[in-house]
């Protein structure tokens, strides 16, 4: 089952919030820093419980002051690069052919929009100008697909752990 590299790596943490829900994979060197630096915990994914030892495996970390993706500003970078991977570095406006350089929040942030996958979309620069605050419909402009794909596969993994964790 874990055989070669996969697009979505083996080596990579799960990071939950502080509700337990999953937030994003990070790089193992990047749930280790955070956790030297006190910033999350280990989690043990069968009972749940924090513990700052790096023995045992790291699969699962929380940061117990985020909340959902909104509050995670140490791991925007990251999603935002994921966004544009997950929409293969195209604009994601109908009509638009560009390079995506730039991530869009569907329901602008101004709106309330979060910063999530399900509301960030590769963008292109014009594009993005050009519907600046605005939605979709009060810009006039149609997305081609709907965001999701790397949160469900998130979903799935998680699932995957907890399963296999209290399997063991
Ligand atoms: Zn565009």
């Amino acid at each position: 089952m874990h055989k070669g590299r996969e697009r979505h790596g083996i080596g990579e943490v799960i990071a939950v919030d502080r509700n337990y829900v999953p937030m994003q994979e990070v790089s193992r060197r990047r749930a280790l820093c955070a956790v030297v630096a006190g910033r999350a915990h280990v989690l043990n994914p069968v009972t749940f419980e924090r513990h700052g030892n790096l023995e045992g495996r790291l699969e699962l970390i929380i940061f117990p002051h985020a909340q959902a993706c909104s509050d995670s500003k140490l791991l925007i970078g990251r999603l935002e690069r994921r966004v544009l991977k997950r929409d293969h570095f195209t604009c994601q406006y109908e009509g638009c052919l560009r390079k995506a350089t730039t991530v869009d929040h569907v329901i602008p942030l101004c709106q309330g929009g979060a910063t999530s996958w399900q509301n960030l979309v590769a963008c292109c620069l014009p594009c993005n100008q050009a519907k600046g605050g605005r939605t979709p419909e009060q810009a006039g402009m149609i997305l081609k697909r709907h965001p999701k794909g790397p949160r469900a596969h998130l979903f799935e993994r998680f699932e995957d752990l907890l399963k296999r964790a209290s399997a063991a």
